[in-house]
């Protein structure tokens, strides 16, 4: 027998989250953002459920190629363009639509022998100071490119810093149309948030990402109740083994946890190595026979255990939700001072994945 751990990974939620974003943005083409391995998902198994997308959108050559040997013949962005002038021949090869951000990627693309002119994402920097041209850059930069050769289509493009907060778009978005004065031609702009938040950013193309796996953007589960966005993966376990304590007995490493009282604790079969935040404090919630139940102590790299004072019939074999259908991953991640984003995406390699 395998450890009876194990990720399942719903292809028609995935369909039905992208048909969601777009009655969002109808009109819109959608990026779909397949970086980090479809954040954890892989994007080998599902790139398939979402071939009505418009393009594909992730940062890793390799992913791009994958995606291209697979069989997607339309478009494909990377998110943070080529990482060293080395990588065009690549682009020219694949067929790849480049962000460009920085100067040195300019005078590259300028230096280019490509077989066809690429299709070219200029980064505008609105506020997030990550990637991107200064606003006053950017107009001189886009006639730059417009004359180069080795350029097709030029799309603007930005990232928003608090499209999921109360913040808004509103600030980046006066950069951007101030940046943008003059010229013409598509944009993109808008993540997951803005996708469902903030319809003036749609735009061109939108790129939503985390919505496509059925979380929220804002890591609050209530901000997208009633979107119809269903979760894609279901983190499923175990319990193997049961343990009852009495009062002044703890739980664990450290013994972080101590308990007060007898109780009855499950020990489940996924730890910090399965990708289950070590993080995760007392309390985290864990789904089991249709109630929360309580972690209870430090997460171990193999193991965890849980408080099943409310589920007294739970024994070994019983089986428990990490996160997925019944509990939203973003309460867990709540619970553990992060965000559904990271969770999925660190899901271990030594998860066994089924596609259903
Ligand atoms: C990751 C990413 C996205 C998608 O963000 P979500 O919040 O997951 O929708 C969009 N654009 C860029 C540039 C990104 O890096």
């Amino acid at each position: 027998m395998p450890r009876p751990i194990c990720a399942s990974i719903s292809l028609s939620a995935l369909s039905n989250n992208l048909e969601i974003v777009r009655r969002h943005a109808p009109h819109s083409k959608i990026w779909s953002v397949v970086k980090a391995n479809a954040y954890g998902h892989g994007i080998a198994r599902i790139w398939q459920s979402l071939a009505s997308t418009d393009g594909f959108a992730l940062l890793d050559f390799n992913e791009a190629i994958l995606l291209r040997e697979a069989g997607w013949q339309g478009p494909i962005l990377l998110l943070e363009g080529f990482f060293s002038p080395d990588d065009l021949p690549l682009i020219d090869q694949y067929k790849l639509t480049t962000a460009v951000h920085s100067e040195w990627q300019l005078a590259a693309l300028a230096q280019a022998r490509l077989s066809a002119p690429v299709d070219v994402y200029l980064k505008i920097n609105s506020g997030m100071n990550r990637l991107g041209f200064a606003p006053q850059q950017v107009s001189n930069v886009w006639q730059r490119l417009r004359v180069l050769p080795q350029v097709a289509q030029i799309t603007l493009m930005s990232h928003f810093a608090n499209a999921d907060s109360e913040k808004g778009v509103g600030q980046q978005m006066q950069v951007i149309n101030q940046a943008a004065e003059g010229i013409t031609g598509p944009r993109c702009l808008a993540n997951s948030a803005a996708s469902l938040w903030h319809p003036h950013t749609h735009y061109d193309w939108v790129r939503p990402g985390i919505v496509l796996y059925g979380a929220s953007p804002s890591g609050q589960v209530a901000d997208i109740a009633d979107t119809g966005l269903r979760p894609v993966m279901t983190l499923r376990t175990e319990l193997i083994a049961i343990q009852s304590l009495k009062a002044g007995d703890s739980v664990g490493y450290s013994g972080r946890y101590c308990a007060s009282d007898k109780v009855r604790i499950g020990v489940v079969a996924c730890g910090y190595a399965d990708g289950y935040p070590r993080h995760a404090p007392t309390g985290t919630p864990m789904w089991i026979d249709g109630v929360r139940c309580p972690t209870l102590g430090t997460v171990s790299m193999d193991m965890v255990m849980v408080d099943l004072s409310d589920c007294p019939q739970a024994t070994i074999g019983t089986q428990v939700e990490l996160w997925g259908e019944n509990l939203p991953i973003d309460d867990v991640a709540s619970a553990a001072g992060t965000l559904g984003y990271e969770l999925m995406s660190a899901l271990a390699p030594r998860v066994p994945v089924v596609v259903v």
